[in-house]
C-alpha cells in the first residue's frame, strides 16, 4: 500500500477510530515530551555536578601549587641559614645533614664552589645514595646549567629533572635546585640540593591530599614524571592541572580524582532530580490507567445510554418524568406520539401542560397538589384520567407513578408512565354490548318457554271465569223466565266475586311475565333476600305445578339486604330453578320432587359480607363429561335448549364481584350456589374504590 492510499484510508476511518488515534498520539508525544524533559534534567544536573567538582578540583590543584612553591621557598631560605656563618666543611656537613632529616624531599645537598667542585655535601639518610649507580659526575652539566642560571637570576635556579636508574631497578626522577652563595658581597660558590620528585609531591603536597585523588608532575606534552596517591583508570575522571613555574624550569601539576561508582547519580541534586522523574513518571501511568479506567466506563455508559434509548424508543407505554412542580422533565417517544406532541414542545411548556383538557385543568391540579401531599405512598394500580391530544380529541389513560430519587435517594420528581386505555374501553363496550344482546337473546328464549305455561296457567282462571259467569247467566235467565232471585243475590255476588279473583289471578300471572321481560333497569339497588325469591316465586311456581315439583323456600332472617341488579339475579334465579326442575323430569313417578330455594349468610357468622343463595334439586345430577362444559355458552343436552343459561348466570355473578358453582347432592341431585355483597359491606368497598381513584 502506498502513501496515498494510507491517508486517504485513514480519512475514510470511521469518526470514532479518528478520535482514537488521535487520543493515542496525544499521549505518546506526552510521554516522549515529558522524557525528554526528564533525561535532559537530569544530564544538566549531572553536567552541573560535574563542573562544580572540577571547578573544585581547579581550585585544589592551584593551591597545591601554591603550596609547593610557597615550601620551596621555605628550602630555600633554610639553605641560605645553613651558609649564613661561614661553617667550615665539617660543620657545614653536620648542619646540612641535620636539614636533610627533616625534609625529606631533598636527597642530597652539595656546597660547590665557584668551580662546582664539591668541598662537602650531605645525603639524606632515608635511602641509600640516589647517585649510587650513576655517578654524580654525570650529571654535572645539569648542576652547571642550573648554576648559570642561579648567578643570572642571583638567586635560586631549578634544573630540568632526569633520571636517576636506582639499585633496586626502579628509578627516580629528581631536579637540582641551585642557590649562588655570597661572602662579602662576592659570589663564594653555590648550594645545590637536589630535590626527589615523588618525595617532593608526598612532603610538600601530600598531608592536604584526599583520599580517592592523584597528584603527578608531567611534562608540557604529558609524560609523567612522578606520581603520588592513586591514579586515575578509565575515562571517568576528572582532571586538572596547573603549571608550576619554578626560575630556570616549569613542570605541570596534575591532579587526578577518580569518579565514585555508581555514578549514574553523582550526587543528591542528581538524585533528587531523578527520583521527582521517576514519581512524575510514575504518576504519568497512573494517569494514563485511570483515563484508560474512565475511557472504558465512558464506553460502558455510552453503550448503556444507546441500550436505554432503544429500550425506550421500542416502548409503546408512554412514559412522562416530572419535576416536583409538575413541570415535565422528560418524554419518551411512544408518550409524544399519544399526545401528538413534539418532546421539545412538551419540555418547554410551563403548567399546566398542554395534553391537559381545559376543562379539566382545575381537578388535575387538585390531584396533584393531593398527590405532593401524599408523598410516596401511591397505589401501584395506578389512575385513570383523560389526556387531550393536538388536535383536541381526548382519549383515557391509566397512568402508573413512582417517585424519581436521584443518586443521593433525594426525591427529585415524578416518573409516570402512561398506557393509552382508548382501545381497551372500546373493546369493554363491545363486550357489554354484545353481553347484554345475549341476555336479552336469553330471557326472550326463557319467555318463549313461559309462553306455553302461561297458557296452561291462563287455562284454569280463565276456565274458572267461564264457568262462573255461565253459572251467572243461567242465574240470570232463570230469573228472566220468572224464578225468583235470592233475595240478596248471594249466588250471584258470590259468583261475580270468583271471576273477579280469577281475572285478577290471571292478570297477575301476565304481568309477572310482563315485568320480567320489560324491566332492564341497571341500577343495583340494596335488596332484601326474600323479596328476590318472592319476585320469581310466581314463575317458579308455574313451572312447578305443571312438572308437579314442590318448592320449599328456606331464608335465614338474619340475612342483610345484598346490592345487585334485581332483574338480573331474579333471572338467575329462575335460570337454575327451571334447570333444576327439568333435571328431576326423569325420575320414577313415586319419588318425590323438591326444589329448594335456600338463602343464608356465606360464612358460618352472621355478619358475614357475603349472602349464599342456593338451588337444589333431587334430580338426576350431572355426569362428569357434562360438569366439564356446564359454563361454555351453547353446551345443552336439551333438544329445545339454547345452552346459554349457566355461562350467563356465571357472568352475571361475577360481575357482581360474586361467585356460582355447584356440587353433587347425596343420595342424589344438585346443589347450585352463588353468592351476592351484602349491601352495606359493598357500599363501604364502592367508597373506598372511588376514594383511591382520586
Ligand atoms: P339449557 O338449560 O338451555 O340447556 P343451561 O346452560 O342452563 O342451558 O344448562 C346446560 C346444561 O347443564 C343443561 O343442558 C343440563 O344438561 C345441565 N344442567 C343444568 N342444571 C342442571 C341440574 N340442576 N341438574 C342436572 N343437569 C343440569
Amino acid at each position: 500500500m502506498n502513501q496515498l492510499d494510507e491517508t486517504s484510508r485513514l480519512a475514510e476511518a470511521p469518526p470514532g477510530r479518528r478520535r482514537w488515534s488521535r487520543r493515542w498520539a496525544l499521549w505518546v508525544l506526552l510521554v516522549a515530551l515529558l522524557l525528554g524533559m526528564l533525561s535532559t534534567l537530569v544530564w544538566l544536573a549531572g553536567r552541573y555536578e560535574s563542573s562544580q567538582v572540577q571547578s573544585r578540583l581547579e581550585q585544589d590543584v592551584m593551591q597545591t601549587a601554591t603550596d609547593i612553591r610557597g615550601a620551596l621557598n621555605r628550602n630555600v631560605q633554610s639553605f641560605q641559614a645553613l651558609q649564613a656563618s661561614s661553617p667550615s666543611p665539617e660543620a657545614w656537613r653536620f648542619s646540612a645533614i641535620e636539614l636533610l632529616r627533616e625534609h625529606r624531599e631533598i636527597v642530597r645537598l652539595e656546597w660547590r664552589d665557584l668551580t662546582l667542585a664539591t668541598p662537602s655535601f650531605a645525603e639524606t639518610p632515608y635511602r641509600t645514595s640516589v647517585f649510587e649507580r650513576l655517578g654524580r659526575e654525570n650529571t654535572q652539566s645539569d648542576v652547571s646549567f642550573a648554576c648559570a642560571a642561579a648567578q643570572r637570576f642571583s638567586g635560586p635556579a631549578y634544573s630540568t629533572s632526569y633520571f636517576l636508574p636506582q639499585a633496586d631497578g626502579l628509578g627516580l626522577e629528581v631536579l637540582d635546585m641551585c642557590l649562588p652563595v655570597s661572602t662579602a658581597g662576592r659570589l663564594s660558590g653555590y648550594l645545590v640540593a637536589t630535590y626527589s620528585l615523588p618525595d617532593m609531591l608526598s612532603e610538600l603536597a601530600g598531608p592536604k591530599l584526599s583520599r580517592g585523588q592523584g597528584l603527578a608532575f608531567t611534562e608540557a606534552d604529558g609524560t609523567r614524571l612522578a606520581m603520588y596517591g592513586n591514579p586515575a583508570r578509565g575515562n571517568r575522571a576528572y582532571v586538572a592541572q596547573h603549571l608550576l613555574d619554578l626560575p630556570g624550569n616549569t613542570m605541570v601539576l596534575r591532579l587526578e580524582r577518580q569518579v565514585g561508582t555508581p555514578a549514574l547519580f553523582p550526587n543528591l541534586l542528581t538524585a533528587l532530580v531523578a527520583a521527582m522523574s521517576i514519581a512524575l513518571v510514575a504518576v504519568l501511568a497512573l494517569l494514563a490507567r485511570d483515563m484508560r479506567r474512565r475511557l472504558k466506563v465512558e464506553h460502558d455508559l455510552a453503550d448503556a445510554l444507546a441500550f436505554r434509548k432503544a429500550m425506550e424508543d421500542s416502548l409503546v407505554t408512554g412514559m412522562r418524568a416530572r419535576d416536583l412542580q409538575g413541570r415535565v422533565t422528560y418524554v419518551n417517544p411512544a408518550f409524544c406520539q399519544m399526545v401528538g406532541m413534539e418532546a421539545g414542545e412538551l419540555l418547554k411548556h410551563s403548567m399546566p401542560p398542554p395534553y391537559w383538557p381545559p376543562e379539566q385543568v382545575e381537578e388535575y391540579q387538585q390531584r396533584q397538589s393531593r398527590r405532593l401531599a401524599v408523598g410516596a405512598t401511591l397505589p401501584r394500580e395506578g389512575f385513570e384520567s383523560v389526556f387531550m391530544r393536538r388536535d383536541g380529541s381526548r382519549f383515557p389513560v391509566l397512568i402508573i407513578e413512582a417517585p424519581l430519587i436521584n443518586a443521593v435517594g433525594k426525591q427529585t420528581g415524578w416518573m409516570s408512565a402512561i398506557l393509552d386505555v382508548s382501545e381497551q374501553r372500546r373493546v369493554e363496550e363491545l363486550s357489554r354490548a354484545s353481553q347484554d344482546r345475549l341476555q336479552a337473546t336469553a330471557r326472550l328464549a326463557t319467555v318463549g318457554e313461559m309462553a306455553s305455561l302461561l297458557s296452561h296457567e291462563l287455562n284454569q282462571p280463565l276456565a274458572a271465569i267461564s264457568s262462573y259467569a255461565t253459572g251467572s247467566l243461567n242465574l240470570l235467565q232463570s230469573a228472566a223466565a220468572g224464578d225468583p232471585l235470592p233475595p240478596d243475590n248471594e249466588d250471584l255476588q258470590l259468583a261475580m266475586r270468583r271471576i273477579a279473583e280469577q281475572a285478577e289471578r290471571a292478570g297477575k300471572v301476565i304481568k309477572s311475565v310482563h315485568d320480567f321481560v320489560r324491566r332492564r333497569d341497571q341500577v343495583r339497588e340494596s335488596i332484601a333476600p326474600r323479596l328476590l325469591l318472592d319476585a320469581v316465586m310466581p314463575l317458579v311456581s308455574l313451572q312447578a305445578r305443571k312438572l308437579g315439583v314442590r318448592v320449599l323456600i328456606r331464608v335465614d332472617e338474619s340475612c342483610d339486604p345484598v346490592l345487585c341488579d334485581r332483574t338480573m339475579v331474579e333471572q338467575v334465579l329462575l335460570n337454575l330453578a327451571r334447570n333444576g326442575m327439568q333435571a328431576m323430569q326423569g325420575l320414577d313417578r313415586r319419588d318425590e320432587k323438591v326444589l329448594t330455594l335456600r338463602v343464608r349468610p356465606a360464612a358460618s357468622n352472621a355478619h358475614s359480607r357475603w349472602v349464599e343463595f342456593a338451588v337444589i334439586d333431587n334430580g338426576q345430577g350431572i355426569p362428569e363429561e357434562v360438569a366439564r362444559q356446564l359454563f361454555t355458552p351453547f353446551f345443552t343436552t336439551k333438544p329445545e335448549g339454547m345452552g346459554l343459561g349457566l355461562s350467563l348466570c356465571r357472568t352475571v355473578i361475577e360481575q357482581h364481584g360474586g361467585f356460582l358453582g355447584f356440587e353433587a347432592v347425596q343420595p342424589q341431585g344438585t346443589i347450585f350456589t352463588f353468592t351476592l355483597p351484602v349491601a352495606l359491606a359493598s357500599a363501604l368497598q364502592q367508597q373506598a374504590v372511588a376514594a383511591i381513584a382520586t
